[in-house]
């Protein structure tokens, strides 16, 4: 398995430190609002990385930080006359919400930077200690000058770097390039005990702490959006180098950025989005399909016109599954000519899936795999005129399931669409008992048929009045009718 590695520039053999474990860890967020869809974009890529790793078998340990104490946060605070620890509290919550709306799968770990300041301050000592970070009156700062491989996370020279770097003023940094690793507390803003006196990590700080603290470094995996790689998985890198003599980690994954109708999102043009305005207008299942039909590492198109076309591929995805098992139901036992060309394409689908997520979690090449067979499977249907090998039909239903579950879009979730009262019908129309509304739909279009057949018109009519008073309509199938949404 192929895994492109920021430090290398290339793609590696994923060889993980500890025999089927994978220690890997995702820079969160800074809780201050609601995440822009940028920000899920990179979520949802991880999520799906890890979720590949643990379908080959792989134990994933997984942790993300919040990072509950920042600038931001402290500034949104201010300006809304509460506490930063709230704003934090309420934008953590919002958060864990939103990833959970959009499927992707709770961490193994969630650190909270307030939570873990301890381990941060050891940190800080053993750099002090090392001659790696020095003390300016109540602050601290790394000394990039002291830490021989900086820039191996993101290939760049540190002459160039300190040419190029802003020189701020009111500083007592030694050199532009060095950064704060704690930093004293202004009045009012909140603070903890420490050596130098009451104070606050710096952002670059808290991740390498608890990634040193949960996971021992080095760790397998580290992963974040590209916009991280310079300057804060650097500096990350620089300090556990410095601390531990250690790698931080082994391989560095970066996910690619968004745009919005091929331009950049911002506030000020008017195109930003969060996740939860998106998600509260479209399933999670059709953002993830639109995200993962491109690679994680290049940059992502977004627009709500590709959205909606997703929403659209999704019901084809869902029409074919349950076709196929309404044809399997149908149908007595037994082989059909068109069974081949079905089982290759089964075939087919199954490695050339695996081979594509094993190439760097390709998940675009992998989804065309999915839709592959749909396509092969819709055909088999046809040619068939439902009539299909029952066994070969549910097999290729599994699979696309199967292989989408892999990916975290969930088919199974919405296929029951149908509202509960059909329920009720059928037991009064067809003297139905159960509780399922698919069955009950089934009995009613059986007993429709059988009614159609034996001229039985009010039968007929009275089946179909209930239906339509319930908003459904009789869709006709390549599997046979079945009953839809009116709308
Ligand atoms: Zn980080």
């Amino acid at each position: 398995m192929l895994i492109y590695n920021t430090r290398t520039h290339k793609k590696q053999e994923f060889e993980p430190i500890e025999q089927g474990k994978v220690r890997m860890y995702v820079c969160g967020p800074t809780v201050y609002d609601q995440i822009p869809i940028g920000n899920a974009r990179t979520f949802l890529s991880f999520d799906v990385s890890r979720r590949y790793l643990e379908h080959k078998g792989y134990e994933v340990i997984f942790a993300q930080n919040l990072t509950d104490v920042d600038d931001k946060i402290i500034n949104r605070a201010n300006e809304e006359g509460r506490s930063a620890a709230e704003v934090a509290e309420e934008y953590s919550d919002a958060f864990i919400e939103q990833m959970a709306r959009l499927g992707v799968a709770e961490p193994t770990i969630r650190p909270r930077a307030t939570q873990e300041i301890d381990a941060m301050l050891e940190m800080i000592e053993s750099l002090i200690e090392q001659d790696s970070a020095y003390v300016v009156g109540g602050d601290v700062y790394f000394s990039v000058r002291s830490c021989h491989n900086y820039g191996t996370v993101s290939g760049r020279n540190v002459d160039d770097l300190r040419v190029g770097a802003r020189v701020e003023e009111n500083t007592d940094k030694h050199d532009p390039l060095d950064f704060a690793l704690w930093k004293s507390a202004k009045p009012g803003e909140p603070s903890w005990k420490s050596p130098w006196g009451e104070g606050r990590p710096g952002w670059h700080t808290e991740c390498c702490a608890m990634i040193h603290h949960y996971l021992g470094c080095p760790i397998d995996i580290h992963g974040g959006g590209a916009d991280l790689v310079f300057p804060h998985h650097e500096n990350e890198s620089a300090q556990a180098s410095c601390a531990w003599h250690e790698p931080l980690a082994n391989y560095w994954m970066h996910a690619g950025m968004l745009t919005i109708n091929e331009d950049k999102m911002s506030k000020s043009l008017g195109n930003f989005y969060t996740l939860k305005e998106v998600l509260d207008s479209y399933p999670a299942e059709a953002l993830r399909l639109l995200a993962l039909q491109t690679h994680y590492r290049s940059p992502l198109d977004f627009s709500f016109q590709r959205l909606e076309g997703m929403v659209g591929s999704l019901e084809r995805l869902r029409g074919a599954v349950s076709n196929l098992r309404w044809a399997a139901e149908q149908t007595s036992e037994q082989s059909t000519d068109h069974d081949a060309t079905l089982e290759q394409a089964l075939e087919q689908a199954k490695s050339a899936f695996v081979a594509s997520m094993d190439d760097d979690f390709n998940t675009a090449g992998a989804l065309a795999e999915v839709f592959g067979l749909v396509s092969a499977a819709n055909s088999y249907l046809d040619a068939t005129g439902n009539s299909v090998n029952p066994e070969l039909a549910r097999a290729a239903a599994e699979l696309v399931c199967e292989l989408l579950a892999i990916l975290g879009i969930n088919l199974e979730q919405e296929s029951s669409a149908l509202p509960a009262e059909l329920v009720e019908l059928a037991a009064l129309l067809t003297g139905y008992t159960g509780e399922s509304a698919d069955e009950a739909a089934q009995l009613l279009l059986d007993k429709r048929s059988d009614a159609r057949a034996s001229k039985d018109w009010s039968a007929a009519d009275a089946i179909r009045d209930g239906i339509t008073a319930l908003g459904l309509v009789v869709e006709d199938t390549a599997a046979g009718p079945r009953l839809k949404s009116a709308e």
